[in-house]
């Protein structure tokens, strides 16, 4: 930790070989002479509606690491004499814990910066807000839903450190004259297929054009769906949860038992196959793009295993705080909470869940450093492109998050 490194090494190590390895080359004057398009698109109101997912910006910036733009550095680079005990790069929820736990672990005096492209911290606990019919409201970017954890464990402990609570949240109940409108509490249930307020639709890949919805699949039993009557069926076996006939599936216990092993040692397709009947086609058309879609891989690749390994970790039943939970604006809440943990005057307001949802950002807090650093043009106009090398000081992208004198203070 003594060692000094130059921004040289760091981008000419980490940030810079993980990109090039990553991607094929690109020339720069292509990705430059790209213009902004209608890649971002609209990001609501308020505080993170510059930041609505990977903007334009933040992907050019990547480009510009991938095809080695700041290699050499750019001219004009000085050193700014900052000196940190800690430098993290990235403000999504691990950044932030890591600076809360550097912040509490590392003893006083010690210094550490967060550094993100990002014009926000959060990453992928990210949400945005928008303005409908003059009513607020949020949704999640990424991250939307979390576990409760058992109780005392090292997990509950840290979310109450932070300020969480209550992790079993209360939802609101519907009190309106109309009839209730079943909603789900979060975006990986389907609460509306079970009544009746869901839709699939079928376009030219099964010849219709210009396309139909079938609504409520399974109160019509898929039919009207434009499939062969093989596929209607598994279909529906796969809606209902029911297993083929033939086979006896036995629902992983723990970890590590005998039914676990053998899910580890087949492709979740397999398993799709085997527990409910289904056709290799029948999971490649209809349930590829979702199912283990989290993963970033599909059935044919992830270990079958992957579908309950979730629940091995989190095992607590339903209704004993084993549930998911989701806040309006998913676990962007988390990452506010986590930054109203590490600098109080971060956002405005109590300490609290209620407080960091409703209150405001307040920037000058985080990057405490900003306005000597507002010669600096492309820090405001270009803020993830540029800020990278042209700040005439550092490694740097987008907002200086946290940089606090002495951590203890
Ligand atoms: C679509 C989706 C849905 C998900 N849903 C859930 C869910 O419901 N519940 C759940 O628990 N988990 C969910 N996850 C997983 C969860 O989002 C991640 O595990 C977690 O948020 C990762 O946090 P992180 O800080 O490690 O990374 P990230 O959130 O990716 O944060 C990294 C940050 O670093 C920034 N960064 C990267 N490179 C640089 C650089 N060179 N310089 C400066 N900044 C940089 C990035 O822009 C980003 O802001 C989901 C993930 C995705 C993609």
């Amino acid at each position: 930790m003594e060692t000094s490194i130059t921004r040289r090494d760091f981008l000419g190590t980490a940030l810079l070989a993980s990109g090039s390895a990553l991607f094929a080359a690109m020339p720069p004057s292509e990705l430059l002479a790209a213009q902004e398009n209608d890649f971002t698109g609209y990001g609501g109101v308020g505080e993170y509606s510059n930041a609505n997912g990977n903007t334009w910006d933040v992907l050019q910036a990547g480009h510009a690491i991938r095809d080695r733009l700041y290699d050499p550095l750019p001219a004009g680079i000085v050193d700014t004499g900052e000196i940190y005990d800690c430098v993290i790069i990235g403000g999504g929820i691990s950044g932030l814990a890591g600076a809360l736990f550097f912040q509490r672990e590392a003893g006083p005096g010690m210094k550490c910066l967060i550094l993100e492209n990002h014009p926000i911290f959060g990453g992928e606990a990210k949400q945005n807000e928008f303005l409908v019919e003059g009513k607020q409201l949020l949704a999640h970017q990424g991250s939307a839903i979390y576990q409760v954890q058992y109780p005392h464990s090292f997990l509950a402990q840290f979310y109450e450190s932070i300020g969480l609570q209550a992790p079993r949240l209360t939802y609101q109940k519907w009190v309106g004259s109309d009839p209730e409108f079943p909603l789900s509490n979060t975006p990986y249930e389907a609460v509306g297929l079970q009544h009746g307020q869901y839709g699939f639709w079928f376009g030219a890949r099964f010849n219709q054009r210009p396309g139909m919805w079938l609504m409520d699949p399974l109160g019509k039993s898929l039919h009207g769906a434009p499939v062969s009557s093989a596929t209607r069926l598994e279909w529906l076996r796969w809606l209902k949860g029911e297993s083929a006939e033939k086979t006896k599936f036995q629902h992983p216990k723990v970890e590590g038992d005998a039914t676990s092993r053998y899910l580890d040692s087949i492709t979740l397709e397999q398993h799709y196959m085997e527990r409910f009947g289904l056709s290799r086609e029948m999971v490649r058309s209809f349930l590829s793009p979702v199912e283990g879609g989290g993963s970033g891989l599909g059935p044919d690749a992830l270990s079958a295993y992957s579908d309950y390994a979730f629940e091995m970790l989190h095992p607590l039943p339903e209704g004993n705080g084993g549930s998911d939970q989701m806040f309006p604006g998913g676990n962007a809440t988390i990452a506010r909470l986590m930054m109203k943990s590490l600098i109080p005057g971060a956002i405005d307001g109590p300490h609290s869940v209620e407080g960091v949802c409703r209150n405001r950002v307040n920037f000058a807090a985080l990057d405490i450093r900003r306005s000597p650093r507002e010669n600096s043009p492309v820090i405001h106009r270009r803020p993830c492109r540029a800020r990278w090398g042209s700040e005439q000081s550092q490694l740097s992208f987008d907002r200086v998050l946290k940089e606090r004198q002495t951590i203890s203070s």
